[in-house]
């Protein structure tokens, strides 16, 4: 199958373009668009078949639900049993935006789309050609990040291409992403509301809006044996090929034992990576040192994280270590999606 690639302008938006995207939907067809987290990949949620392929053209886990993008809030209704009168509050807040909630899942909803769960991850995305593609097609669209399954989420078109080019006919390329992390994903299904995956809108951030908020204790755990409830969660995912090790203390050291490994490591004539950030990228010695960011601006390193794994494939390191960041606000998902990339291997200086 031929991709086609479509550059869409957000602020003069070609609406030609998005209702034969919008066709390829309603017909039960794949599109992969952008939104403001990373890019997605759609398919008409309420139809099984659509559904089923966008789990084999990215290679998922069957058991791993889709989450459904809407445009409008009264789409809730087609999906969820039951409204609680949190989620009003928390969408008036955040939506359209990125926040992912949990509902249980009305009859209707194929097993197909939600992983064969009794529940349904719902979310109105904030990125203008997204809501033009889920208007212009009437369905609510179904949309997992659009990276072959267990490669990091893609932040560019090119990057979708790569993973996904010859099996889906169109991708709209709407640029980099704004975010470049997926969304956070809250359970409304318990009693206290529960974080399944951190995102951009921080436990505090809700929390404001609707009072008590769990993490969930899976994404915090030690213990191995403590599943994440979100069933994305468990595997092995956000990866780059080369192994990765976190390295986790006072800067001066984290730098002096970075560089002490790497160093040891070229001697094997490994092909070493660093990640580094625009305080530090400069003291480190060695063939392939990116900047994630800068320390002072979290939002550029979300926004880096998954371009800089795919670069250092791209450049075949064997090995990278990168630094650590504070996990509190949205370093809380820096760090989430950092220690998924590595697998959980830390090294504390
Ligand atoms: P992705 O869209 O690729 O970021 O993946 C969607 C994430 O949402 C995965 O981690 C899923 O496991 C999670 N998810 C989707 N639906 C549900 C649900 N009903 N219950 C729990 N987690 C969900
Ligand atoms: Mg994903």
């Amino acid at each position: 199958m031929e991709t086609k690639i479509y550059k869409i302008d957000s602020h003069h938006i070609d609406m030609v373009k998005i209702q034969e995207a919008a066709d390829i939907i309603r017909k039960g067809g794949l599109v992969a668009f952008p939104t403001e987290t990373v890019y997605g990949l759609g398919a008409d949620a309420m139809n099984p078949q659509a559904s089923k392929k966008i789990y084999a053209a990215k290679g998922r886990p069957s058991d791993n639900p889709l989450i459904v993008h809407i445009g409008k809030w009264e789409d809730v209704s087609l999906l969820a049993k039951d409204i609680p009168q949190k989620a009003k509050k928390l969408s008036d807040k955040f939506w359209p935006g990125p926040l992912t909630i949990i509902f249980h899942k009305k009859e209707e909803v194929p097993k197909e789309t939600t992983g064969g769960l009794e529940s349904v991850a719902v979310r109105m995305p904030a990125h203008k050609v997204a809501l033009e593609l889920i208007r212009g097609s009437g369905c609510l669209i179904a949309a997992p990040s659009a990276n072959a399954s267990g490669r990091p989420s893609p932040t560019l078109a090119s990057h979708v291409a790569e993973d996904l080019g010859g099996r889906i006919p169109v991708i709209l390329d709407g640029g980099e992403v704004g975010i470049g992390i997926e969304s956070t994903i809250l359970d409304l299904t318990e009693d206290v509301p529960v974080i399944l995956r951190p995102g951009y809108i921080t436990k505090e951030m809700i929390e404001d809006v609707i009072g008590e908020v769990k993490m969930d204790a899976g994404l915090i755990a030690s213990d191995s044996n403590i599943k994440p409830k979100a069933p994305g969660m468990k595997y092995r995912h956000y990866a780059p090929k080369g192994e990765m090790v976190l390295v986790e203390g006072e800067q001066e050291k984290v730098i002096a034992k970075i560089n002490a490994m790497t160093k040891e490591l070229q001697k094997e004539r490994k092909k070493v990576g660093i990640i580094g950030t625009d305080e530090t990228a400069s003291r480190y010695a060695g063939d392939y040192i990116l900047s994630i960011g800068a320390r002072d601006d979290e939002e550029s390193i979300a926004r880096h994280l998954y371009r800089i794994l795919r670069e250092f494939d791209e450049l075949g390191v064997e090995v990278i270590y990168s630094e650590c960041f504070p996990a509190q606000g949205m370093g809380q998902a820096i760090m989430n999606r950092l220690l998924k990339a590595a697998g959980h291997q830390v090294l504390e200086v």
